[in-house]
């Protein structure tokens, strides 16, 4: 039926667009890179730039009068991310290693060229920010070539190109390279059966699970049964990265797909339903491709509290954990040390259950990327149970650690104060927060949260107080004045602040 299908829609049978995974040290600019190349995008002059945060996006470059598609993998740019990103880079045709052009070879650049030398995929390395005046590119240079990237002009035929983000410099020309060599490329052949790889996954309340799939080979259509390391699915809908439904989907293109009846793990192959045994097979002559699951637990199951009691083995920390989607609870979950338990992972933000669980368990709650409101973080202070969000899978991961070394982290957050910001003043090269005090409050040195509409927008600390023009070391209950953060966050008018110990 498919190969007809195929056939009949005369659709090509090997991959024609190339599948990019960008990978470097955490602020050598890869995110802007990306945004960068968007805004190069034909589709992005066409549809406004506006992309849907699936994981991937595709942009078109005309390249000598041709039109061409290039589809990247928007893949995180962190150390615990080191298997995703290896699962990025099989997923992918070709890597971008990104190297600040200021900042040179970091640990995760060394780090990400091992994922490119044991994935064997050609790569091109980006060297960042080359309209900073401080740059040093011979340097960085010599740098990768101590590390064993062979460059061009260096000893070897790793291309290299110098690009900024920020002036829109030498970003056509990286597509017009990253197209040039995907041409020269020994292409595998895939032949015409699907085989696609999630590279993100999670559970959306309302339309249920949702997989961010790259197609390898074949075609995806709508209304197809297939399947993913066990988990079947009646392809419902598929939307591109600019939002738009498909009937289907081909080679190198990356797609979010609903009608899985569970979510399957990142990394996973979707291949047509009933073609499992084949999938097994080639798993064990062709390593690259990993299915592994990576649980120590129950994948997705809510464990019961009691299944923790019975074990054998008392873990020396139990946590519950919840992130945005399963591929960060994945990459998580693989970075913990071995003596964590983790009684309860789940994609969504952190419950008043997840606490009450975590208490009968003395366990403790940390999220990822999860919104963390704040009648949570004031129930988690009731019930003393350590509750945290982080933003940075390394900062969890440390902390982490820190509670294992014994090292006493702050139970209990109190709260001094609860004010809302009024007002915004300039003052020197930063600016003043107008705020009232509603409860409690605001003293020089506090700890601070900004909130906005129930989201914590980021910590800081209070600086410097004022109240008229006098500088004070605290404003009350009922009154107001100003106050300067360090750092600086980004306000508006109307959000809220709370001190915290
Ligand atoms: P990522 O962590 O690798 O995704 O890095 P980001 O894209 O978030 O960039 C880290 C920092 O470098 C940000 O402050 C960017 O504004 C800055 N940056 C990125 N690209 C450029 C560039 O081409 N020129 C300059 N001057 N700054 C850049």
């Amino acid at each position: 039926m498919a190969n007809k299908k195929i056939q009949d829609n005369n659709l090509p049978q090997v991959a024609s667009v190339p599948v990019v995974a960008v990978l470097g040290h955490v602020d050598h600019g890869k995110t802007s890179l990306l945004d960068a190349i968007r805004k190069t995008s034909v589709a992005a002059r066409e549809h406004g730039g506006i992309t849907q945060g699936i994981g991937a996006s595709s942009v078109e470059i005309v390249v000598e009068g041709v039109e061409k598609r290039i589809t990247f993998i928007d893949t995180p740019g962190h150390e615990a991310f080191t298997h995703m990103r290896g699962r990025g880079t099989q997923a992918a045709d070709i890597g971008l290693l990104v190297v600040s052009s200021v900042d040179g070879v970091m640990p995760q650049t060394k780090e990400s060229i091992e994922i490119l030398k044991k994935a064997q995929i050609p790569f091109i390395v980006v060297l960042t920010k080359s309209d900073v005046p401080e740059k040093n590119e011979e340097k960085v240079k010599g740098q990768l070539v101590k590390e064993g990237v062979m460059l061009e002009n260096y000893g070897g035929d790793v291309p290299y190109i110098s690009v900024s983000a920020k002036a829109n410099t030498n970003i056509k020309e990286l597509l017009e390279l990253i197209s040039l060599i995907f041409d020269m490329k020994q292409k595998p052949v895939l032949g015409d059966k699907l085989r696609g790889i999630v590279i993100e996954s999670r559970l959306d309340e309302k339309s249920g699970p949702r997989a961010t799939v790259v197609i390898k080979s074949g075609i995806l259509s709508v209304r197809q049964e297939i399947e993913c390391d066990g988990i079947r699915a009646r392809i419902r809908t598929i939307i591109s990265d600019k939002g738009v439904h498909l009937d289907r989907a081909t080679v190198g293109e990356a797609v979010e797909v609903m009608g899985f009846e569970k979510v399957p793990s990142v990394g996973g192959i979707v291949v047509p339903a009933g073609s499992v045994a084949e999938i097994v097979e080639e798993k064990s002559t062709t390593p690259v491709i990993s299915a592994v699951p990576v649980f120590r637990s129950g994948q997705a199951a809510v464990p019961m509290p009691e299944d923790f009691l019975l074990e054998k083995e008392v873990p020396t920390l139990s946590l519950v954990l919840c992130a945005d989607n399963q591929g960060s609870l994945e990459a998580i979950i693989r970075s913990l040390p071995q003596e964590i338990n983790v009684a309860l992972q789940k994609t969504g933000d952190i419950t008043t259950a997840d606490i009450l669980l975590a208490k009968s368990m003395n366990a403790i709650v940390l999220g990822f990327n999860t919104k963390l409101r704040p009648e949570i973080v004031k129930f988690a202070a009731q019930e003393k149970v350590l509750t945290k969000n982080y933003k940075i899978i390394y900062e969890l991961i440390s902390e982490v650690k820190d509670v294992l070394e014994g090292k006493q982290l702050a139970l209990v957050e109190e709260i001094y104060g609860r004010a809302k910001i009024l007002a915004s003043f300039p003052f020197e090269k930063t600016k003043v927060l107008g705020i009232k005090v509603l409860e409690g409050r605001v003293a020089r040195g506090d700890k601070v949260r900004l909130i906005r509409k129930e989201e914590i927008i980021g910590e800081s600390t209070i600086n410097s107080v004022r109240m008229s023009k006098n500088v004070v070391s605290k404003i009350g209950e009922g009154q107001e004045g100003g106050v300067i953060l360090s750092p600086f966050l980004d306000f508006t008018i109307g959000d809220m602040l709370i001190c915290h110990g």
